[in-house]
């Protein structure tokens, strides 16, 4: 442990008494910590204090301890210690950490809404059983997830219809859909509340771009639902799936709808969010780390770098069915990057229009096929020539495409740059 410097420990309301140590110091005292450094002064103090009933710690020396301090994670009123007897508390510490990473923020909070209703629930069952079966299940509950994904107004709503009808166990059945963003692709990218909400689904639903390593991270016995395009085949139709995540969550079920990178962008999160909503089923949403950001940050390309972009635009190369084209010339415009999310199949026509509305023909350009994944692959070339770039890369995507000055450095020097990074140069 680090000594901190006598002046903070003044600070923090101590009583510091310079001299050396005598027994009767330990008089009147509850507790002890002996950290002078000294084994033999630590000894006499750890000695003194055994005779004198004291409970007493000696820094980084359980055998001369009477008790161990524990690592300690608070989240206002839960605490958790974790101890390993004074052996390895660096390894305690590691604990410390890893469960501090699945445990939910909002988890005190939590504690507090539920010590909120412990009289109501306690007038409403008073079998000690029945009660306990309720919170068991209370803490299972869309109530305790809104709770954690910080609707407490949701759930207090959700509390009181449940206190006031005395159907405990109806309501606490209904369900919750979390939707979540996948990230681009490796499961390191997964975002720690993705990763809670998975390992407590029930089933998990789940679309094409959300590959087995990131299913891998949901709970065991959660059932899997694949709603994604089968070679040859459609995907589940987008009202299909809606019907689907409001029937399970209509069951109780507690259901993870998984989208690769974040739902909101080009992954149809707010259409279910709106159906979901009509339907009066709890929502929580998780952002993901979007394709773009992810491909970007693997091969080190500063998206608005300060010297050649001063703005960012995600877009999507397919409109909906039936509706108007893109407006690319609206996007020809210097200084800027643009970064097309399932543009494989356009791409000729697309840099077409650019070159078109004004674009030079030599304007950098990036092409990141499986982003972040271990069979990422990379090419850089030239705006007038991305369409052979493409065709004889045999880039088939998933991939994005990016248009811009910030595109030229990409590949040359920096350390984060993927191994597969392709320098095949176009146009
Ligand atoms: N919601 C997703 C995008 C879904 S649209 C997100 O936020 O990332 C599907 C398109 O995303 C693909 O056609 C491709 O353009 C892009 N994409 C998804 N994962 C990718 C990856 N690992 N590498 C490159 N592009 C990817």
């Amino acid at each position: 442990m680090a000594r901190r410097p006598i002046a903070e420990i003044e600070t923090s309301g101590a009583r510091i008494i310079r001299r050396g140590f005598v027994t009767g110091d330990l008089r009147g005292q509850t507790i002890v910590l002996a950290a002078s450094e000294d084994e033999a002064l630590d000894d006499r103090v750890a000695e003194a204090a055994r005779a004198a009933n004291i409970p007493c710690n000696v820094l980084d020396r359980a055998s001369a301890s009477s008790f161990v301090l524990p690592a300690i994670i608070e989240r206002d009123p839960v605490v958790i210690a974790i101890s390993s007897g004074g052996t390895a508390p660096v390894l305690a510490r590691r604990l410390r950490e890893a469960i501090e990473r699945l445990l939910p923020a909002r988890i005190g909070a939590l504690a507090r809404f539920a010590d909120g209703f412990r009289g109501a629930i306690k007038g409403l069952l008073p079998d000690a059983l029945a009660r306990r079966r309720f919170w068991e299940r209370f803490f299972d509950s869309a109530i305790a997830e809104a709770v954690l994904a910080g609707d407490e107004t949701r759930a207090r709503e959700g509390m009181l219809t449940l206190v006031n009808r005395k159907a405990a166990n109806d309501s606490l059945r209904s369900g919750i859909v979390h939707l979540v963003g996948a990230g681009p692709g490796s499961p390191d990218l997964l975002t720690v509340r993705a990763v809670q909400v998975m390992q407590r689904a029930d089933v998990v639903v789940y679309d094409r771009l959300v590959g087995p390593q990131i299913l891998d991270q949901a709970r065991r016995d959660a059932e899997r639902i694949y709603v994604g395009k089968a070679a040859g085949h459609h995907s589940l139709p987008q009202e299909e799936i809606n019907a689907l995540l409001a029937s399970l969550a209509g069951q109780g079920k507690r259901v993870v709808r998984l989208k690769g990178g974040d739902p909101f962008i080009f992954g149809r999160g707010g259409e279910e969010l709106d159906y979901l909503r009509k339907c009066n089923i709890a929502v929580e949403v998780v952002p993901g780390i979007t394709a773009a950001l992810g491909c970007a940050a693997s091969v080190g390309l500063s998206l608005t770098h300060r010297d050649h972009a001063q703005a960012l635009t995600l877009v999507t190369a397919e409109g909906r069915d039936g509706e108007p084209e893109i407006d690319w010339s609206a996007l020809a415009k210097p200084n800027q990057t643009l970064a097309i999310y399932m543009g494989v199949g356009a791409a000729g026509r697309i840099a077409q229009r650019l070159i078109a509305s004004g674009l030079a023909p030599t304007t950098p350009v990036a092409v990141v096929e499986n982003g972040t994944l271990p069979d990422q692959r990379g090419v850089v070339g030239r705006l007038g020539g991305l369409r052979s770039l493409i065709r004889e890369s045999g880039i088939a995507g998933p991939a994005i495409i990016f248009v811009g000055e910030v595109a030229r450095n990409v590949g040359t020097g920096q350390a984060a740059v993927s191994q597969d990074w392709a320098l095949a140069v176009g146009g």
